[in-house]
């Protein structure tokens, strides 16, 4: 049996990457996202085991140890990492694979597997970014205004990655990521 792909999405928190994978999966069934490890605390509405496993600072830097993750990152003062196991599995399988990270993470991928395709999703421009993340309302100000800086520098790396798709309408961006995956 034919191995899947192994598809990574990501850009800058407030991007759309979340909606974006969202749509994705929602018309490409066969597609399986990985659920990440953190260690930031559930969001009002998040369930663990669905949308994160959420772990203490203790298990993950185990799960470093033991060599559990396929890549990790500190990201606003949490970790956050893709348990190696699941992906691998249904890699084999010939399920295609989606991961939906931060930008550290995703230019790690590209060392342990550099036949994935990783695309860069980019906002229309950085103060829409910041219209978003405050229109979300998931974050304080202080988290918004750490997490808006920290786009400035992840914004600077996404010509690193193979797809660099503006996510301004979201039918249109959702068709070039169906096109980057299938075609
Ligand atoms: P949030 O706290 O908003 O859920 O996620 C913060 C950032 O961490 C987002 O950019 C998200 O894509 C990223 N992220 C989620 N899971 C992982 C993961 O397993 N590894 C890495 N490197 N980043 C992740």
């Amino acid at each position: 049996m034919q191995t899947g792909k192994l598809i990574v999405l990501t850009g800058p928190s407030g991007v759309g990457k979340g909606t974006l994978v969202r749509l994705l999966l929602a018309r490409h069934p066969e597609l399986y996202l990985s659920i990440s490890a953190t260690t930031r605390s559930p969001r009002p509405g998040e369930i663990d085991e669905k949308d994160y496993y959420f772990v203490s600072k203790e298990q993950f830097e185990q799960m470093i140890r033991e060599k559990k993750l396929l890549e990790w990152a500190e990201y606003a003062g949490n970790y956050y990492g893709t348990p190696r196991q699941k992906v691998e599995e249904q890699l084999a399988s010939g399920h295609s694979v989606v991961l939906e990270i931060e930008v550290v993470g995703a230019r790690k991928i590209k060392e342990t597997f550099p036949q994935a395709l990783r695309i860069f999703i980019l906002p229309p421009s950085v103060s829409e970014l910041e219209r978003r993340l405050k229109r979300r309302g998931k974050d304080s100000e202080d988290a918004i205004a750490c997490r808006l800086e920290q786009a400035k520098e992840e914004l600077a790396a996404s010509h690193e990655f193979d797809r660099q798709i503006v996510n301004d309408d979201l039918e249109t961006a959702l068709a070039e990521i169906e096109a980057a995956i299938f075609t």
